[in-house]
C-alpha cells in the first residue's frame, strides 16, 4: 500500500487489542526525540506511538521501548494452533448491511491437516461476534482471546486428509478511521451522497471482517468472495465474477472466485455505483482481460486516466516477468481511499491525477508523468501480492520493490537517467529512522524507510551488478523462482547474491537492519586518492564507483581500512562518488561543520 503518516493507529489497534496483556518487551534503536511530523508518505501506522522521547544527546541511551502484546504474538507467529493446519480454500459470504453499519455472513474454511491436533487457531478480530463454529455437522465450542478463538475439534485430525470448518459470526466491524493506513470497514458515500463501501485491512488484518488464519505465510489455494449488498449498488471483488443473485430481501449477491493464491489482506469488498469497462491486454501469457470499475460520473476521465494501465504492463512484464494473475484478470477499482494493492483488483483512489494526488515525490517532476496509485499499486501484483513476505517485519520485499518499480516505470518512460534521477530524488524522504527491517512473529512493520531507502539501495544494487540484462534477469528471477509463494528476507537476499555473483550480505545488512549511511571517507592529496568506508556494519566492503580521472568513473573496493590509489584528477574537488549509490561521501581534509556555529549563525 502506500505510505502516509499517522501516529495514532498503533495506539488504537493496541486498545482494540486491550486486555491481553503484556508479555515482553524488545529494546529497538531510535533517533528521533521529536513529535512525529506529518510525512508526505509513512506506511509504518503501527508502532509509531509507542516510542519513548529521549533526548538525542543521549546516544548511549537513545533506545526506546517498544512493547508488544501477548496478542501480537498471537496475531505475528505461527503458533502451535496455526501451524497444523494449511489453508487451502476460503469460501466467504459476507452480507453488508449499511442500514447499521453491520455484516454478517460465514467463512468455510477447508484446510489440510498437517499433524494431529485438537485445538485450532482461527481469528476473528473483536468486536465481532461468532455464532457458531461447525465441522461434519457438529457445533464445535471456542474459547476467545481477544482477537483470537480457539476452537476445541471434536473430530479426528489426521495427517495428510482435507477437512472444512465453518465460522458463522456477525456484527460492526472496525470502522476504518484514515484508509488505508488506519483501515477497516469505510462506509462512504460518493459525491451525490449514494453509498459507496470499501474495505482496507493491511497491517490491521483481514480478520477485521472476516474469520480466518491472520497470518501471512499461510495463503489458500484459491478463494469464492460472495458479497451480498443492497440492489443499488455493485460490488467489485477480486478475482472474476461469476454469478450475480438477486435476493427477495432487496439485496444481491455478487460471487467473485480467485483461482489464485491471495493474501488475506487483499480480499476486498468494493461496493458503489459503478461503471464499468475492459479492455484486452496482449502480454507475455496471452490474452490479459482489463477491467476498469469507476463511479459512474467518473467514467470518460477514467477512460482517458486508465490509458496508463497498457504501458505500466508492458514495463513491469519486461522487467519482473508475466502478470501474476491472468486467469483472474486486471482490475482497477475507484475507492474512497487513496489506494491499495487489494490482489487483481487494485483500488484506485488518486483522483484521476498524475503524481501522487498530484505531487511528485521525488520532486525531480519526472513523477508528475504518470499515476502514482496505478503504478506503485500495480506494482504489488509482483511484488508483495505473488511474491509475499511470511511476516510483516519483511514488508520491504513488498514496498522496496514497489518503490524501486516507480523508477524502473520511469525509465521505461522517460529513460534510464530519468528513472534514476526519481528514485535518487526519493532520498529527501529517507529518515533513517529505524531500522527497514522490523521485530519477527508480532505482526510489526520496519520503518517507512522500506519505500525510499529500500527502492535506492535497489539502485545501489544494480549499480554493483553493473550489468542491466543481468539485473532485468535477477528481477525477473526473483518472480519466477518465488512465483505466487511466501518468502523470507533471507530467500530474497540470498537469490540477489547467488545469481548476481556477488556476496550482498553486509549491504542488506546495512541498508535494511541498520540505520546507518555508508559514509566514503576520502581525501585527495596530488594524484592520490586515499579513501575508506565509515558508518558501515563491520565487514562492509561495497565497491563503488568514483572519479578516478577527471570526468571519468571507474571501481573502488573500500574498505574499512584506509587504502589509495593513483588518480588523475585536475582539481581534488573533481572527486565525486556515483550518485546513483545511496551513500555519502566526506572529505576528511574539509573541516566538519560545527554545528553549534552553524546554529549561531540562523
Ligand atoms: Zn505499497
Amino acid at each position: 500500500m502506500k505510505l502516509q503518516n499517522t501516529t495514532t493507529g498503533w495506539g488504537r489497534w493496541a486498545e482494540r487489542l486491550g486486555a491481553a496483556g503484556v508479555t515482553h518487551m524488545r529494546r529497538v534503536p531510535t533517533r528521533s526525540p521529536k513529535p512525529l511530523r506529518p510525512k508526505l508518505l509513512a506506511g509504518s501506522r503501527m508502532l509509531l506511538c509507542l516510542y519513548i522521547a529521549l533526548p538525542l544527546d543521549l546516544a548511549a541511551q537513545d533506545i526506546a521501548a517498544k512493547v508488544f502484546t501477548h496478542a501480537d504474538t498471537l496475531r505475528g507467529s505461527n503458533t502451535p494452533q496455526r501451524s497444523w493446519w494449511d489453508a487451502t480454500f476460503y469460501d466467504l459470504h459476507v452480507k453488508v448491511n449499511p442500514a447499521d453499519s453491520s455484516i454478517s455472513g460465514y467463512n468455510s474454511i477447508t484446510y489440510r491437516v498437517i499433524k494431529p491436533a485438537r485445538e485450532m487457531q482461527i481469528d476473528l478480530q473483536l468486536p465481532l461476534v461468532v455464532d457458531s463454529i461447525v465441522q461434519d455437522g457438529l457445533e464445535l465450542s471456542a474459547r476467545r482471546d481477544g482477537n483470537a478463538l480457539f476452537v476445541t475439534m471434536i473430530a479426528p485430525q489426521k495427517a495428510g486428509t482435507k477437512k472444512t470448518i465453518s465460522v458463522y459470526y456477525h456484527g460492526k466491524p472496525t470502522v476504518a478511521v484514515r484508509p488505508p493506513w488506519d483501515g477497516g470497514f469505510v462506509w462512504a458515500i460518493d459525491s451525490l451522497s449514494r453509498k459507496w463501501i470499501v474495505t482496507a485491512n493491511e497491517g490491521l488484518g483481514a480478520s477485521a471482517w472476516w474469520p480466518n488464519k491472520d497470518y501471512l505465510a499461510d495463503e489458500p489455494d484459491s478463494q469464492r468472495v460472495a458479497i451480498t449488498v443492497p440492489d443499488s449498488l455493485y460490488d467489485a471483488s477480486n478475482g472474476r465474477l461469476r454469478s450475480t443473485t438477486p435476493n427477495s430481501d432487496g439485496s444481491v449477491t455478487y460471487e467473485w472466485f480467485v483461482s489464485n493464491p491471495i493474501n488475506n489482506y487483499d480480499v476486498a469488498v468494493n461496493a458503489g455505483h459503478y461503471e464499468h469497462f475492459s479492455d484486452v491486454y496482449q502480454g507475455e501469457k496471452g490474452k490479459l482481460t482489463l477491467d476498469f470499475f469507476p463511479l459512474d460520473y467518473h467514467v470518460d476521465t477514467a477512460r482517458k486516466q486508465f490509458q496508463q494501465v497498457k504501458p505500466m504492463l508492458q514495463c513491469f512484464e519486461s522487467w519482473f516477468g508475466p502478470y501474476p494473475w491472468y486467469e483472474d484478470g486486471y482490475k482497477l477499482v475507484e475507492t474512497p481511499h487513496l489506494g491499495m494493492e487489494h490482489q487483481s483488483a487494485v483500488a484506485y483512489g488518486n483522483h484521476y491525477k498524475n503524481g501522487y494526488l498530484g505531487r511528485d515525490r521525488s520532486a525531480t517532476g519526472n513523477g508528475l508523468k504518470w499515476d502514482f496509485i496505478i503504478i506503485h499499486e500495480s506494482a504489488h501484483e509482483w511484488w508483495g501480492n505473488s511474491i509475499t513476505m511470511k511476516d510483516q517485519a519483511d514488508m520491504w520485499i513488498h514496498e522496496s520493490f514497489a518503490t524501486y518499480a516507480e523508477g524502473l516505470y520511469t525509465e521505461c518512460q522517460q529513460g534510464k537517467k530519468a528513472g534514476a534521477e526519481y528514485t535518487i530524488g526519493q532520498r529527501k524522504i529517507i529518515r533513517n529512522d529505524r531500522p527497514i527491517i522490523g521485530a519477527y512473529g508480532v505482526n510489526d512493520e520496519g520503518s517507512g524507510d522500506m519505500y525510499d531507502k529500500g527502492a535506492n539501495m535497489l539502485l545501489t544494487v544494480r549499480q554493483l551488478v553493473d550489468d542491466d540484462s543481468r539485473w532485468r534477469g535477477i528481477l525477473r528471477g526473483l518472480n519466477k523462482t518465488f512465483w505466487h509463494q511466501t518468502v523470507t528476507t533471507r530467500q530474497i537476499e540470498d537469490y540477489i547474491s547467488r545469481q548476481s555473483g556477488l556476496n550482498l550480505g553486509k549491504v542488506f545488512d546495512q541498508y535494511l537492519r541498520t540505520t546507518k549511511i555508508p559514509t566514503l571517507e576520502y581525501k585527495v592529496e596530488g594524484q592520490k586518492l586515499s579513501y575508506r568506508w565509515s558508518n558501515v556494519v563491520r565487514g562492509f566492503a561495497m565497491p563503488v564507483k568514483v572519479t578516478t580521472a577527471t570526468d571519468r568513473l571507474g571501481w573502488v573496493r573500500p574498505a574499512e581500512r584506509w587504502k589509495s590509489v593513483a588518480v588523475k584528477l585536475n582539481r581534488p574537488e573533481d572527486f565525486r562518488v556515483d550518485e546513483n549509490v545511496y551513500v555519502n561521501a566526506r572529505d576528511i581534509l574539509k573541516p566538519v561543520a560545527d554545528s553549534t556555529t552553524a546554529r549561531k549563525a540562523q
